[in-house]
């Protein structure tokens, strides 16, 4: 098979498959769903992979993904969008109407403002609550033990649809630690959904219980540096 696009998903889909059957028996690969990160590249590259079938899409900035996604999502229905970079308050309604899910929900302005045009647009794309496990200071999301009260504030106070975690770990670090803490994190709270593993340690990722991977580079290729 020559390298396209459509070959290295599905070699990413057959590497999960893989993982997922050692972690957890036979069945569980269907459980793990393949986002495809498509920042930075074109819609002409992204494409092929909705000609081949693939729905599941990832942007880290909500103004490309405003500039890119209306017409494909037109074009291809059933396309499900995820926000998985930070996203300003200012910007949450523009993120509301075209993010299916908001993988970086981080701070409870956030949550009250995701509240609040959850009322006014009748909008409420799921919500992963993104965790710092690294405590890094230049890292957006929640400190690991300020969690469990972010939760509490967006799901049971506010009763926003909070479905899971989600973790960048370190770069140059080890991140079989950093999915193990999430992992744990989302248990005690009853959340389900772990999107945790990149292109590097999705394999890893999946071995730790991740239900949602998210990968970039080895789908689409190298990105340019931005
Ligand atoms: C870019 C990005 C990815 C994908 O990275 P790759 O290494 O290209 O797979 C995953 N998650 C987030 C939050 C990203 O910003």
């Amino acid at each position: 098979m020559t390298d396209t696009v459509q070959s290295r998903l599905a070699a990413v889909h057959a590497a999960i498959g893989e993982a997922a059957c050692e972690a957890a028996g036979a069945d569980s690969a269907a459980v793990v769903r393949l986002i495809a990160v498509s920042k930075t590249f074109s819609a002409e590259a992204i494409e092929p992979l909705l000609a081949a079938g693939h729905r599941d899409f990832g942007e880290n900035r909500a103004a490309e993904a405003e500039q890119k996604w209306p017409p494909l999502k037109a074009r291809w229905p059933g396309v499900r969008l995820s926000l998985i970079g930070p996203l300003q308050t200012n910007k949450a309604r523009q993120a509301v109407r075209l993010f299916d899910e908001i993988q970086t929900l981080d701070r409870p302005r956030l949550a009250h403002t995701l509240a609040r045009l959850a009322e006014e647009e009748s909008l409420r794309p799921d919500l992963f609550v993104q965790v710092n496990t690294g405590e890094e200071e230049q890292k957006a999301g929640v400190a690991p033990h300020e969690t469990d009260a972010l939760v509490a504030l967006a799901r049971d106070e506010l009763g926003l649809p909070v479905v899971g975690l989600m973790c960048i770990p370190p770069l140059g670090e080890p991140p079989a630690p950093h999915f193990a803490l999430l992992a744990k994190i989302a248990a005690r709270n009853g959340l389900a959904r772990l999107s945790m593993g990149m292109s590097s340690d999705y394999e890893t990722a999946v071995r730790f219980g991740a239900t949602d991977v998210r990968v970039g580079s080895a789908i689409f290729g190298p990105r340019e540096a931005v």
